[in-house]
C-alpha cells in the first residue's frame, strides 16, 4: 500500500522547490530595497517595507512576559533569600544549578549558598527552578539575555555575585538598566576598549 505521507516524484526533484524559494527571496529583497529607497525620498510610503533591527547597535524592548536571565532575590538587610534547600538544582531538568550550602551565622536561618552558579550553556531556560523555588528566591524577570561570548565554560557560569547583582541593578535603575549594561559592554568590545581573551 503506498504511503499518504510518500513525497511524489515532482517534488523528489527538490529542484522547483529551490527555484521557488529563491524567486520569493530575490522578488522581497528587491521590493525591499526598492520601497526603502523610495521612502528616503519620500514617495509610496503608504507601502510598507520589511524592517529589521541593526542588533547589538538597537534592539527591541523586550515585552512585560519576557522570560529573561535569573537573579537571587534578596532580602531588605540586602542578604539573600536563597536557604540552599536544593529544590530548583533538582527540579532543573538540564541538571545545571550548582549549590554549596553553608551554615548560616544567623541561628533562625538554617542555610545559605556559600556558591550557587548556573551554567548557561546547558541551560534551556524552561524557569523549573522559579517554579520549585517555596522562598521566592530565584526569578526570572530581569529582561536581558545571558552574555554572548566567551571562549571557555567559565566564561557563561553565572555566579551567585551576578545573580546578586541583577536584583540590585534591577532594583536601583529599572527593568532595562541590565540589557542596556550587556549592550555597552558588547560594544566596548567590538571597538577594543575591553578586550576579547581567550585564556
Ligand atoms: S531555567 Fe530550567 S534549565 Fe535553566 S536553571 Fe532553571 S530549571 Fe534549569
Ligand atoms: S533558590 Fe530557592 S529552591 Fe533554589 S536552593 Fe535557594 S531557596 Fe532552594
Amino acid at each position: 500500500m503506498k504511503r499518504r505521507d510518500a513525497l511524489t516524484l515532482w517534488e523528489r526533484l527538490y529542484l522547483p522547490q529551490i527555484v521557488g524559494g529563491l524567486v520569493v527571496v530575490i522578488y522581497r529583497f528587491w521590493r525591499n530595497l526598492t520601497l526603502h529607497v523610495l521612502h528616503t525620498v519620500g514617495i509610496a510610503r503608504n507601502l510598507r517595507a520589511s524592517v529589521t533591527v541593526q542588533y547589538p547597535d538597537e534592539h527591541k524592548r523586550y515585552p512585560d512576559n519576557f522570560r529573561g536571565s535569573h537573579r537571587l532575590t534578596l532580602k531588605e538587610d540586602g542578604s539573600v533569600r536563597c536557604t540552599a534547600c536544593f529544590l530548583c538544582a533538582t527540579a532543573c531538568p538540564a541538571h545545571c544549578i550548582l549549590i554549596e550550602a553553608g551554615e548560616h551565622p544567623d541561628p533562625s536561618v538554617e542555610k545559605f549558598p556559600l556558591r550557587y552558579e548556573i551554567d548557561t550553556l546547558r541551560c534551556i531556560y524552561c524557569g523549573m527552578c522559579v517554579e520549585a523555588c517555596p522562598c521566592d528566591a530565584i526569578r526570572m524577570d530581569t529582561y536581558v539575555h545571558p552574555k554572548i561570548w566567551g571562549y571557555k565554560r567559565a566564561d557563561f557560569i553565572e555566579t551567585k555575585a551576578v545573580l546578586i547583582n541583577r536584583s540590585k541593578v534591577l532594583g536601583e535603575r529599572g527593568r532595562d538598566a541590565l540589557m542596556e549594561d550587556l549592550l555597552e559592554e558588547y560594544k566596548e568590545r567590538e571597538e577594543g576598549k575591553i578586550p576579547f581573551t581567550r585564556t
